[in-house]
């Protein structure tokens, strides 16, 4: 068999892209006060800021969207969707929302209340900020090994049991459910393994509670434990998801990422306990059951979109192209987070710019050195998005300075990261002429979205 990983798809559609000059892309980040957010997509060569929402749907996805049933209550879509969740998760409620953030936020409303206390390997953002705004206490408990970027364990995202056991030890009164991302988007997209999910739902048995996923990227995960967990090459990968969800009780999930589509999210129960509120609220705050905030025909592209992410040849080209990309640098010498995760390949800025000082922000100034170079745009994971400057002016740094380069579904093929790779070795050799930044103007919170900056 050929050793060539192709993308399994064929283009029917194209989105024309556009290079710039060197001098326009000077100006038009000198324009968006050096901060990649404030560019115009369309100034963009290669765009891999997120792989959410970004993703290319396929022709039977746009056929189906054609048999969206637009009906306000009872429509045809809700119930063709939830047949597709059903079989999938095992689980006999589904709850559509409009992403991922408000099934997190529908579902910590009415399981949650204030001074509980949820583990997870790693919270996401958005999953994190929706506990705190209810006043929970989110806790992160990945293994140590998934802190370590240069550590090469196969699942890296796991979380650690006997830590998991302490806080059930003294805290079990104040938990109401532990939660797992899979794949660990915040730990750098690193897969958590079966044996992994089956021990922590164990452990979550003994003290009575329940175990929700969080399965925005539930078949990437599915197929790293059939490429590296033992004993499951042979099986499918609907098989392997299907144990995934048998050992747990819910789920959150933002389709934006293996749902496939460009927008959407659901919340998915295998009992009653907590339906028939979330249904309450969904009503108050996304809309009726059978839409929660969606058009008919997001309900359709996403019940096909969940069939096609689960196709092996998809999946194997998926993870090639983050493997693929990582191999490219590691070999002109370029420092990235090991092993490369599901969705995205993470360079390390400290070891890329070793000449520029913290207070000049390194990640930052690599996200826009990339941009220069060659009209690529990541995004900093560093000192911008996790520092925060104090009321008395002083700043707090963050461990790590990293460029994460995600990558969008089924939308860029194998020349456009070979472009990617030669930029950034073109960018290596010149790495010393690679000037740092300082904020000139900034927000309290997220400040790296709006942050204005001048060069250091
Ligand atoms: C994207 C994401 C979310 C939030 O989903 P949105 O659709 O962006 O609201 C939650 N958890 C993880 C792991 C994610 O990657």
């Amino acid at each position: 068999m050929p050793k060539t990983i192709i993308e399994p798809f064929r283009i029917k559609a194209v989105e024309p892209i556009r290079l710039t000059t060197a001098e326009q892309r000077r100006e038009l980040l000198e324009a968006a006060r050096l901060n990649v957010f404030k560019l115009h997509a369309d100034d963009v060569l290669i765009d891999l800021l997120t792989d959410s929402g970004t993703g290319a749907m396929s022709a039977n996805q746009w056929a189906a969207m054609m048999q969206g049933d637009e009906s306000y209550a009872g429509a045809q879509s809700f119930f063709r969707l939830e047949k597709v969740i059903q079989r999938i998760t095992g689980y006999p409620f589904f709850i559509p929302t409009h992403q991922g953030r408000a099934a997190e936020r529908i579902l910590f409303s009415v399981a949650t209340k204030p001074g509980d206390v949820i583990p997870n390997n790693t919270h996401f953002d958005t999953t994190r900020a929706n506990l705190e705004y209810g006043q929970a206490v989110a806790v992160d408990l990945v293994i140590p090994e998934g802190l370590q970027p240069q550590n090469t364990h196969p699942f890296k995202g796991n979380i650690d049991l006997e830590r998991v056991e302490d806080l059930l030890k003294r805290d079990a009164d104040r938990i109401p459910f532990g939660m797992i991302t899979i794949t660990n988007n915040s730990g750098g997209g690193q897969p958590v393994s079966l044996e992994n999910i089956r021990a922590y739902s164990e452990l979550l048995k003994r003290y009575d509670k329940p175990l929700i996923l969080d399965v925005c990227r539930f078949a990437e995960n599915a197929m790293f434990i059939k490429l590296r967990e033992p004993g499951m090459e042979n099986r499918t990968i609907e098989s392997i998801v299907h144990e995934m969800f048998s050992y747990a009780d819910g789920c959150t999930m933002s389709a934006k990422k293996d749902g496939m589509v460009n927008i959407g999210g659901f919340i998915a129960l295998r009992d009653e306990r907590w339906v028939e509120a979330a249904r309450n609220l969904l009503i108050l705050t996304e809309g009726f059951p059978t839409y929660g905030g969606l058009a008919g025909r997001d309900l359709d592209a996403l019940a096909v979109g969940l069939e096609e992410v689960m196709q092996e040849d998809y999946l194997r080209y998926r993870l090639r192209t983050a493997e693929y990309l990582g191999q490219r640098l590691q070999e002109t010498g370029i420092a990235i987070v090991q092993p490369p995760g599901g969705h995205a390949v993470y360079l390390d800025a400290k070891d890329f710019l070793p000449h520029l000082p913290k207070e000049q922000y390194p990640a930052w100034s690599l996200c826009n050195a990339l941009y220069l170079q060659g009209g690529i745009r990541g995004v900093e994971i560093g000192s911008v998005m996790f520092g925060k400057r104090l009321d008395d002016g002083t700043e707090t740094y963050h461990s790590m300075e990293l460029v994460r380069l995600a990558f969008p579904r089924r939308v860029y093929t194998q020349s456009h990261f070979d472009y990617v790779a030669e930029v950034l070795c073109e960018l290596k050799q010149n790495a010393k002429s690679v000037r740092g930044v300082r904020i000139t103007k900034q927000t309290r919170f997220l400040r790296h979205f709006t942050a204005e900056c001048d060069w250091a």
